[in-house]
């Protein structure tokens, strides 16, 4: 079997022999991994898999019933084991394989069990077994184990290292074809629930459009802002670019970082920040797909909230480092001081900081300095959605930066911002995107509150009807669309 870059199963027609396995250059490596045999435990009557000599040696990690340590093979990466019932792989430390299948289920919306599963049973199937002999690996009440045991067992084992190889190369292949804004364009469609494909079309392509980009031309050896210029008419300038910036995860301890921000005890942090946790609860704290992302990836990540003081204008930043094998990842958001700004523009700066967290988590770790202007309006659209489905309106810091856009083009000044589209069009993608998602909320709600009170009354065929109401695009949607092409076309507003 291998898995097509949709995440599809491709039976394999001949089961590849570990031996083979090009992915370990090292031969000491390739020695162990090679090394699985099957010991018989008399105790309980079952095989365990022990990884190599060294591996069987060391008695210190307990093993539960049914539990197959795979590999502990260096001190960096943590013991993992194999459930030969479930086929599937996982930390040994219970803490560590809590945090990673959170983050799997933040990163990949297919489910990784039930592939290895079916891995499992299609390996069985080749061999001559059955799937129903999953997990039968000897008989626990007698201890006596047959040949068809032993080859259940084997069988199993040598489809678990194949699918950790296959989750090797799947990482590849994703390295490969990772495009920043098909990323954006498909995370952004998730969080855009119940909305008409006409609304959505013309929404989200305002992530990868010309108008809200602005094509910077890059120089390769850039060492400063200066370098980053707007690509000139004719010139061949980046859409897509390298942010070094996002490489650098801020010491929240040093005395530069320090200087800049409230001491987390002052009462200008606490005004801000708890405001800002009494939100964060709210976007985290519904059914939305937006808002379980955002709750997974709370669970597996520690988020420090700072206060910058030399901010004098609504503002906010977001960084975020993916924490290595079981460590949490770690999140610093610094919001303006709300006590200088107002509360107005919380909302909206904080859904924003919160959807590039989002973006960034669920990019490949390779991706992560790459950057466009169209992350910025993912990261509005984005806010919104967090925003919408908490029932709170994040317009405030849109109607900020639009009304700064407009000072500054009626006195003439340059409205560009550097890494983003300009004031007008941020204003933009927040009431767009506010407009179409309350809409959409709506409906979903009016939805299940009909299927609700119909299926009190008995009425079956509720769901069809409204469901069908919902998927007809409305008159002013289409006029969104147009408006948004005609702008494109003119190119400018
Ligand atoms: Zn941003």
């Amino acid at each position: 079997m291998a898995i097509d870059e949709y995440g599809q199963i491709i039976r394999r027609s001949s089961r590849p022999k570990t031996t083979d396995d090009e992915n370990e250059p090292q031969p000491e490596k390739a020695e162990k991994s090679r090394g699985v045999s099957l010991e018989f435990d008399p105790e309980t009557g079952e095989f365990v898999a022990v990884a190599d000599e060294s591996a069987s040696k060391e008695k210190t990690v307990k093993r539960e019933k049914r539990d197959y340590i795979l590999h502990s093979d260096n001190n960096q990466k943590p013991a993992e084991k194999v459930n030969l019932e479930s086929g599937e792989a996982a930390y040994v430390d219970e803490n560590l394989q809590k945090i990673r299948e959170l983050r799997r289920r933040l990163k990949s919306r297919r489910d990784p069990l039930a592939y290895k599963q079916e891995i499992s049973a299609l390996g069985l199937e080749e061999t001559g077994l059955s799937r129903e002999d999953m997990g039968k690996n000897g008989d626990s009440r007698t201890g006596k184990v047959t040949e068809k045991h032993r080859q259940t067992a084997e069988s199993q084992i040598e489809d678990a290292k194949y699918a950790m190889r296959e989750e090797r190369e799947a990482r590849e292949t994703v390295r490969k074809k990772f495009k920043l804004d098909e990323h954006l364009d498909n995370l952004a469609d998730r969080y855009c629930e119940g909305m008409s494909e006409e609304a959505k079309a013309a929404l989200l392509a305002r992530i990868s459009s010309f108008e809200g980009n602005k094509k910077y031309a890059v120089n390769e050896n850039r060492s400063d802002d200066s370098q980053y210029r707007i690509a000139g008419k004719g010139e061949d300038g980046r859409r897509i670019y390298d942010l070094d910036e996002l490489k650098e995860f801020p010491d929240i301890n040093s005395d530069e970082f320090k200087s800049k921000v409230y001491a987390p005890d002052s009462d200008e942090h606490n005004y801000t920040v708890s405001r800002a946790k009494e939100l964060l609860e709210k976007f985290a704290g519904n059914d939305s797909k937006v808002s379980q992302d955002l709750k997974n990836l709370l669970e597996c990540s520690d988020i420090e909230f700072r206060v910058r003081q030399d901010w004098k204008y609504p503002n906010g930043s977001c960084a975020f480092k993916e924490g290595k094998f079981g460590e949490k990842n770690k999140i610093v958001i610094c919001l303006c001081d709300l006590g200088k700004t107002g509360d107005e523009a919380l909302p909206g700066i904080l859904a924003h900081e919160l959807g590039h967290a989002l973006d960034f988590s669920q990019r490949p770790g390779f991706a992560r300095t790459q950057y466009m202007d169209g992350s910025e309006t993912f990261a509005d659209i984005t806010g919104t959605a967090l925003a919408v489905n908490a029932g709170v309106d994040p317009r405030g810091f849109a109607k900020f930066m639009g009304q700064d856009y407009d000072k500054k083009a009626k006195s003439g000044q340059d409205t560009q911002m550097l890494y983003s589209p300009d004031g007008n069009y941020r204003r933009e993608n927040f009431y767009l995107a506010f407009r179409e998602m309350s809409w959409a909320k709506q409906n979903r709600e009016k939805t299940m509150l009909q299927d609700k009170i119909d299926g009190l009354r008995g009425v079956s065929s509720a769901r069809e009807m409204s469901s069908g109401a919902q998927t007809k695009p409305r008159e002013n949607v289409n006029n969104g669309v147009n408006m948004a092409v005609v702008r494109q076309q003119n190119g400018g507003r």
